[in-house]
């Protein structure tokens, strides 16, 4: 069994989404085995996007995700990394696969409605940000 990081992001919980991208996960195999609801941090945002910092979008993306509530998901199951990326589609909305989350509930290439860690290293140290040890 494999863990992943999912992050409801802003723009999703907004429009009301939370429940129609949960249900995605669980109706293809994957269980919700930890889930808060939480305004984002600044510290927290860099620690998880630190491999961004020196991009011309880090600025936005950063004002994106503080500009509302978001959901932390821990999601479990076999192959739930890329099981998750492939439920999730590519990163601009615009482009992502029908039926993905992105092409459901993403605007464009930042408003893409949900984070899924891209490998089982990233999700380790992305799970360790957002939960902290003993947390549920
Ligand atoms: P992901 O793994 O598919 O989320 O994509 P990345 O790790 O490359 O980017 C992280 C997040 O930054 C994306 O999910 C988008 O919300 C945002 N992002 C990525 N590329 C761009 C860009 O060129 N411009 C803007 N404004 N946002 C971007």
């Amino acid at each position: 069994m494999e863990k992943t990081l999912v992050i409801i992001k802003p723009d999703a919980v907004k429009l009301n989404h939370i429940g129609e991208i949960i249900s995605i996960y669980e109706s293809n195999g994957l269980s919700i085995s930890k889930m808060k609801m939480m305004k984002a941090t600044e510290e927290l945002l860099k620690k998880h996007y630190i491999e961004h910092i020196e991009k011309s979008f880090y600025p936005s993306l950063i004002e994106f995700m503080l500009s509302g509530k978001i959901v932390v998901l821990e999601v479990t199951g076999e192959k739930a990394v890329s099981k998750v990326r492939e439920l999730n589609g590519v990163t601009d909305s615009r482009n992502a696969a029908i039926g993905t989350v992105r092409n459901l509930f993403g605007t464009d290439l930042q408003q893409n409605a949900v984070h899924g860690s891209a490998t089982a290293g990233d999700s380790s140290k992305e799970l360790e940000i957002w939960f902290k040890e003993g947390e549920n």
